[in-house]
């Protein structure tokens, strides 16, 4: 049995987003990131600037990403836009709202999957419900509902370290679907995994967001990871990372299964990665 075989596509409302609408009946978008820019103090005093001027924008149910060399600052831009850093200049926007520097807005998934080893894989998925204050038995019931939906059935009272390093990617990715938040920042999430586990992780990540259409900023290294599951890319400098390139995938939508293979795939793939190419020198020069 694949993990396919747990999917369903029924019944998602209890995770879909409530669009809010601006003055002109426009959707708001989910995410505006302004002109952020961002040092910190780095070694002998002198300041490391990471992040130069970045703007970015997430329509409600998008799904957008940010590749770029490792140590250019995408992760800073997250830590921002969660509100756990102040940016020097620039500001949030979330829904058309003011959000600089306000914790507890998105809902926030990091590249391990940060489980706690002392709770089951039922009281870990629960948690942003908790915190959000939903009743523990409603909490469990909707975690009951979903678990088997991401191939954890019968995992419901196992303990994360009994777990594949896929299964416990797929509780964490889980616990920020729940949470009520709209936005879900993704920072690397299956770096860690095989290229196997990586490449159904992929797969059943794009199934669940084409049916529930969250609003998603996700990070990545991989570019094929990158053009298959988004509607747009920002490609980032190095540090101080700007944003180089905003690229359209126009790729129809339910991404097909062979479409890595496609013309205007590879060729897209061949110049991000010449881009990105060209950036990770210019980062081993720093
Ligand atoms: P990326 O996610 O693109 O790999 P990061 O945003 O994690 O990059 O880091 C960018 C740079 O900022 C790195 O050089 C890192 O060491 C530095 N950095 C990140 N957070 C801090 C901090 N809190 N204090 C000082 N330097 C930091
Ligand atoms: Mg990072």
């Amino acid at each position: 049995m694949t993990i396919y075989d747990h999917m369903t596509t029924q019944d998602h409302s209890a995770v879909a987003p409530a669009l809010s609408f601006s003055a002109d009946s426009e959707p708001a978008l989910a995410l505006e990131a302004h002109h952020i820019t961002k040092s910190f103090a780095g070694s002998r005093k002198r300041s490391l600037p990471v992040l130069n001027d970045v703007s970015l924008r997430v329509k409600q149910g998008e799904f957008v990403s940010i590749i770029g060399p490792s140590g250019s600052g995408k992760s800073t831009l997250f830590h921002i836009i969660g509100g756990l850093e102040k940016p020097d200049h620039g500001e949030i926007r979330m829904n058309g709202q003011l959000v600089t520097g306000e914790k507890g807005r998105i809902s926030y998934m990091p590249q391990q999957p940060a489980l706690l080893p002392w709770r089951t894989i039922e009281q870990n998925v629960v948690l942003a419900l908790e915190v959000a204050g939903v009743r523990t038995k409603e909490a469990r019931e909707e975690a009951r509902l979903w678990l088997p939906k991401v191939g954890l059935a019968g995992f419901e009272q196992a303990y994360p370290h009994t777990l594949s390093g896929g299964m416990q990617q797929r509780a964490s990715f889980l616990r920020a679907l729940l949470s009520r938040q709209e936005l879900m920042c993704l920072d690397e999430p299956f770096s860690a995994l095989d290229a196997l586990t990586r490449s159904d992780m992929q797969r059943w990540l794009l199934d669940i967001w084409e049916s529930t259409k969250r609003s998603v900023l996700f990070i990545t290294h991989n570019i094929e990871e990158a053009l298959l599951l988004s509607d747009s890319i920002y490609v980032f400098s190095s540090r101080p990372a700007s944003v180089l390139h905003k690229i359209e995938v126009p790729f129809a939508r339910p991404r097909r299964e062979d479409i890595t293979t496609d013309a205007a795939f590879l060729s897209l793939k061949l110049e991000l990665s010449q881009w990105m190419r060209e950036e990770q020198r210019k980062m081993q020069n720093l």
